[in-house]
């Protein structure tokens, strides 16, 4: 945890840091657990797509999580991650492009934004520095004050061009 910065005078929820803190086995506990407060069972199959994102550098679309994992037919893993949705185990980012993206959900990945390709619809995970969320933070306290309106947490995307696409 970093202890430098200004104190925050409210906090943005769940700070997990990254996937090395939160264990495969944690993974695959908790989304068990996540599945079972709405009665679904952690199938193979969901199990198969928790454990491909997991391991996952950033989010993929349903068609690279297909061509990563043959075994998964589309239908079906369309139905089970968005049931993973649901659950609050895996996130659905809306793409620039046609496809949606598909990641774990911040509680296992800790807190972070997004860079959105406008060329190849690419999307990148980026984390910023805790001082730069405080900032944020701050930067909103008044209008939420004026607006009473309690913070649950936030996104921040930005737009623009990748490295293959410039
Ligand atoms: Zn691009
Ligand atoms: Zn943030």
């Amino acid at each position: 945890m970093q202890t430098v910065g200004p104190v925050r005078s409210f906090s943005w929820p769940c700070m997990l840091n990254g996937m090395d803190v939160v264990k495969q086995k944690s993974v695959h506990k908790a989304a068990e657990s996540k599945l079972a407060e709405l009665s679904f069972r952690y199938t193979t199959a969901r199990k198969r797509l928790v454990e491909l994102l997991a391991k996952t550098d950033g989010p993929l679309t349903l068609p690279e999580i297909l061509a990563t994992d043959k075994k998964l037919a589309q239908s079906s893993a369309y139905r089970n991650l968005e049931v993973l949705v649901q659950c609050k185990i895996v996130d659905r980012i809306s793409g620039i492009k046609e496809h949606a993206h598909y990641e774990l959900s911040e509680f296992f990945t800790g807190h972070h934004h997004h860079l959105f390709c406008l060329s190849c619809g690419d999307v990148q995970d980026i984390e910023i520095d805790n001082c730069v969320e405080d900032t944020i933070a701050s930067l909103f306290e008044s209008v939420l004050k004026e607006k009473a309106f309690k913070p649950a947490g936030h996104t921040l995307d930005l737009h623009g061009y990748c490295a293959s696409c410039i």
